[in-house]
């Protein structure tokens, strides 16, 4: 089964990605900016599963931060079966308004960082013949949305780098595949107004947000060999919502 690699994965859909494919019986690398303390909360309950948990703090958009952290994995676990690349963040505001520094930011970690990761990791997997990636890209990827700009075109960019990463790594027995969340229930949705909340949940047939679950459902699923002839695809969950 091998080890698993989930960035972002201390809250939110990350966490449930992380559990999830514990349950499954990977072994795992949850990686985190920052809370480390959260993310070894989900490390123990992922260890519940009966798996090995290793917590690595690492700015997935610093690719020297980056590539140590993938030498350290290499030395101590070999070649990754599964790469989730989830971590990431918004800095909203109107395009006018936007800092230039706010478009950067969300495109250094969203885009740039799932470059960075599916890089190193990809070569790994294409030495071992083997692997999956899945990155997290999102429905305003898909749509576009007002205020989003730059979250919006990097979970654009997320989805031709996972196409063309497919295309590149097939041959190698490596597959490269995206998920789209719709609206999700998590520590980055909690801070939008009520306003927004409400005109969301209007615009979904199925009236209610996603759960961090329902997304690592399909995350573990593109993940497995019960997907070994999927690659270069972006599957929306949403509940209808686009
Ligand atoms: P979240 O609750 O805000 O969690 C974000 C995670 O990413 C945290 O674990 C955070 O680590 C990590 N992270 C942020 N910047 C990082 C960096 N530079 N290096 C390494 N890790 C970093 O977000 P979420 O709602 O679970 O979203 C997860 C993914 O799904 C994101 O890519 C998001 O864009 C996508 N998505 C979410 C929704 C939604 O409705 N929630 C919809 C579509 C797509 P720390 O805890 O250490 O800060």
């Amino acid at each position: 089964m091998g080890f698993a690699i989930v960035t972002g994965g201390s809250r939110g859909i990350g966490a449930a990605i992380s559990e999830k494919l514990a349950q499954e019986g990977y072994d795992l690398v949850i990686n985190c900016a920052s809370s480390v303390q959260k993310a070894e909360a989900v490390a123990e309950k992922c260890r519940a599963h009966g798996v090995k948990v290793t917590v690595k703090q690492w700015n997935v958009a610093d690719y020297a931060a980056c590539e140590a952290a993938m030498k350290e994995i290499k030395d101590e676990l070999g070649a990754p079966s599964v790469l989730v690349n989830n971590a990431g963040i918004t800095k909203d505001g109107l395009l006018v308004r936007m800092k230039p520094e706010q478009f950067d930011d969300v495109i250094a970690v969203n885009l740039k960082g799932t470059f960075n990761m599916t890089q190193l990791a990809g070569a790994m997997m294409m030495r071992a013949k083997a692997g999956s990636i899945v990155n997290l890209s999102s429905v305003v990827g898909v749509t576009g949305n007002a205020g989003q700009a730059n979250y919006a075109a990097s979970k654009a960019g997320v989805i031709g780098l996972t196409k063309s990463a497919a295309k590149e790594l097939g041959a190698r027995g490596v597959r490269v595949n995206a998920v789209a969340p719709g609206f999700i229930e998590s520590d980055m949705t909690d801070v939008l107004p009520e306003a927004v909340k409400t005109a969301m949940l209007g615009q979904i047939a199925m009236k209610r947000c996603g759960r961090p679950e329902e997304i690592a459902n399909l995350v573990a699923f593109l993940a497995s060999d019960a997907a070994s002839y999927v690659t270069g695809q972006v599957i929306v969950a949403d509940g209808g919502m686009i």
